[in-house]
């Protein structure tokens, strides 16, 4: 957009400099170009009209044609202007709490208009708080069947800049701007994806003429959103490759001495083939940046072990950061048992070792005779130096900012580390590309042989003493059980008290069991006491909070009870669920909630029952709380979209996606006149304040 678009919306007709302080201050409108690109964000067909005897409970907002018969003012102190209407049908009501002065003009005994609102009623009668409304009169004109539903606030509409006041100044600055409106994708990629022009599509989103029009109007808007959004992923992905070469990486014979010998387990398909795909990596010349995505229990440790035998044969050292203490723990424990028969030289470095261990293992890394390094993000403080670190694993990446991993790199003076980032939140393919969309993505989609899958069940309060009888007959045979409490954002000591009481039932409830209490109030040292007991089997039952959410590993727990399971989150309720399923007994995970369930609540835990697959999982999470709330993105800002949808548009994501990697692979520098109207665009954007910097 040009120049032009740059101008103050004071200027525009109707507008003026009070409305546009209260635009800029409410909606964040300051320029014609944030006020055209203010899209409707739904459709309202307004060719329906009510009778006030038809309202009923469940209507969102309706068009009621009535008379003015009186109005009143109600209350004292705080009051609210009330105007009784009819309609051959009835009476109701339309009530304002704000802007009454203004209202109460318009408003003469036998004056008919169109009010629009969600019908509320109170006692018998119906009532509108707020509605829109337009003298009958001047609505003669046909009625557009898809009038447009602006975002807007109360002190906006107080001014009356409701929807439809937003709408009135549309329809000036689209008179005026149109002509300035620059076509930013090329004529050929228009014929190839069908897309309609850039100004058609703006008059359309705002003024639409009819719903096969609007369908292409939006489709058009959509594309060239995440066109650009790609482009800008892709470039940068392109620069990584280019600009950031990797150590070679590529000697095998530890691998194969490990492969030969000593693996525990055959290698699933999946994992063999995420493997082959960081050693292509690793040995490519340039720098690693690979995500792999692998669910819960698919076995991503030993992946990271099998990459890291690659790097240490090479003569690089590796190194792996787990979010919490007691997952670096559980790491190096495991890994030690490999790196032992290796003969490899391993060390473990959280907050809680030693300062006199510390020093061997500084002293280690940098002499090089220490090779694998587990930790915290103790690991990533400046005195942890490495000879020469080769290859950088962080484990569960979303506990980890942008920042810490970006330390990472630093590790290295003449390479940067190749980096492997393992997360465990599957994420949609969608949102993977564009989250990760400068990264390169592995699936690890199979999960080892043998495993039963987790049976789920979801049971009520009140059968709390059936739940009971199943977890002692599974103790009976031997096996353990996790309880597990949400955290109550809101409140600490509720949360401390929760659990205290949960604890208690179940002391009270299996007197003969050993239990384990873990919260996210203990020290470390005393967390990593109870935990470990329940790792060595000495106790039965885990009581905790979320803290065991993520990747510890006791095979020999077959239960998961999750406790107000409708407070969770759906991507939480399968990590916790994946804490189970680990050996080779029958699984189980019971979803205990009280009765009355929020509808987003049901479907959460039906998900949970009926399936396993954390893809499918991830899916149903995205389409219920919109990708703004996943892990990652907000920091990452890429889903500030306007009009497209991550978790609606996937396929036209794809196809802008295709048509990115089209257009950067035959232009890379985007220097062909047909790709001008491109170049335009990515400059404008660069201007524009979003800082586009490293995701990983
Ligand atoms: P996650 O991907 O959740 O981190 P882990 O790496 O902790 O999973 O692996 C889960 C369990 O499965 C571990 O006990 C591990 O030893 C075991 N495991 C991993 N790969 C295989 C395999 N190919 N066959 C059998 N067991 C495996
Ligand atoms: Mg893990």
């Amino acid at each position: 957009m040009s120049r032009f678009f740059d101008t103050k919306i004071e200027f525009l007709k109707g507008v003026g400099p009070q409305k546009a302080a209260l635009l800029n201050q409410e909606l964040g409108i300051f320029t014609y170009g944030d006020l055209v690109q203010h899209y409707p964000f739904r459709y309202e067909d307004r060719s329906k009209f009510f009778k006030i005897r038809d309202l009923h409970q469940d209507l969102e907002n309706v068009q009621i044609i009535a008379k003015v018969m009186r109005v009143e003012l109600v209350g004292t102190g705080k009051r609210r202007l009330v105007a009784h209407v009819a309609d051959e049908t009835g009476e109701m009501e339309m009530t304002w709490f704000k802007g009454i002065q203004w209202i109460q003009k318009k408003l003469p005994p036998g004056a008919v208009y169109i009010f629009f609102g969600k019908p509320a009623q109170f006692g018998r009668k119906w009532s509108i708080a707020h509605p829109e409304m337009e003298p009958l009169s001047q609505s003669a004109e046909k009625r557009n069947s898809f009038q447009p539903v602006y975002s807007t606030t109360e002190k906006l509409r107080a001014r009356f800049l409701d929807s439809r006041g937003i709408s009135k100044i549309m329809e000036q600055l689209i008179q005026v701007c149109l002509p300035h409106i620059q076509e930013t994708l090329p004529q050929d990629l228009l014929q190839q994806y069908q897309l309609i022009g850039k100004q058609d599509a703006v008059r359309e989103i705002h003024f639409p003429t009819d719903p096969a029009r609007l369908q292409r109007a939006r489709k058009r808007l959509k594309f060239e959103e995440f066109f650009f959004l790609q482009l800008r992923l892709l470039k940068m992905k392109v620069t990584r490759t280019e600009k950031y070469r990797g150590q070679l990486l590529e000697n095998t014979e530890l691998l194969k001495d490990f492969y030969e010998n000593h693996i525990p387990f055959e290698l699933t398909g999946a994992q063999k083939r995420v493997i082959r795909e960081a050693y292509q990596d690793m040995k490519s010349g340039k720098q690693m940046n690979r995500l792999i995505q692998g669910d819960v229990g698919s076995g991503k440790t030993m992946v990271a072990f099998i990459c890291m035998l690659i790097a240490i044969s090479s003569g690089a050292q590796a190194c792996l950061m787990a979010p919490t203490e007691i997952l670096a723990n559980q790491h190096f424990e495991g890994l030690k048992e490999y790196a032992d028969m290796m003969g490899i030289s391993i060390a473990l470095l959280t907050g809680s070792v030693k300062k006199s261990a510390r020093k061997g293992i500084h002293e280690g890394l940098e002499s090089g005779e220490l090779k694998i390094l587990i930790g915290t993000h103790a690991l990533l403080e400046d005195v942890v130096q490495f000879q020469n670190l080769g290859l950088a694993i962080v484990d569960e990446q979303h506990r980890f900012g942008v920042a810490q991993r970006a330390k990472l790199w630093a590790k290295n003076e003449n390479f940067y580390p190749h980096v492997l980032v393992m997360t465990a939140t599957p994420i949609p393919r969608t949102l993977a590309m564009t989250l990760y969309g400068d990264l390169d993505v592995s699936v690890i989609d199979e999960l080892p042989a043998g495993r039963k899958p987790i049976q789920t069940v979801h049971r009520y309060d009140k059968d709390r003493l059936k739940v009971f009888g199943f977890i002692n007959q599974e103790v009976q045979k031997g096996r353990q059980v996790y309880i597990v409490y949400p955290l109550i954002e809101e409140s600490e000591k509720l949360n401390l008290k929760n659990l205290m009481d949960g604890y208690e039932s179940i002391a009270r409830a299996f007197p003969n069991y050993l239990l384990s209490i873990v919260h996210g109030g203990m020290k470390a040292d005393a967390k990593d006491y109870e935990m470990q007991r329940f790792v060595k089997g000495e106790t039965k039952i885990m009581v905790a909070t979320t803290v065991i959410e993520v990747g510890v590993n006791v095979p020999n727990a077959s239960v998961m009870v999750i406790e107000n399971a409708e407070r969770f989150g759906l991507s939480q309720l399968h990590q916790l669920r994946g804490r189970v399923g680990r050996g080779a007994e029958q699984s189980y995970c019971i979803l205990m909630s009280k009765y009355e369930l929020s509808k987003d609540s049901r479907v959460r835990l039906e998900t949970m029952v009926r399936t396993n697959d954390g893809f499918e999982i991830a899916d149903v999470d995205l389409k219920l709380r919109g990708p703004g709330d996943l892990m990652g993105t907000q920091q990452s800002g890429i889903t500030d979209l306007l009009i497209a949808d991550l978790s609606k548009d996937a396929p036209i994501l794809t196809l802008a996606r295709d048509a990115a990697q089209q257009v950067l692979a035959n232009d890379p520098n985007l220097s062909q006149p047909e790709n001008a109207p491109i170049l335009r665009q990515v400059r404008q954007q660069k201007k524009s304040a979003v800082n586009w910097s490293r995701i990983s």
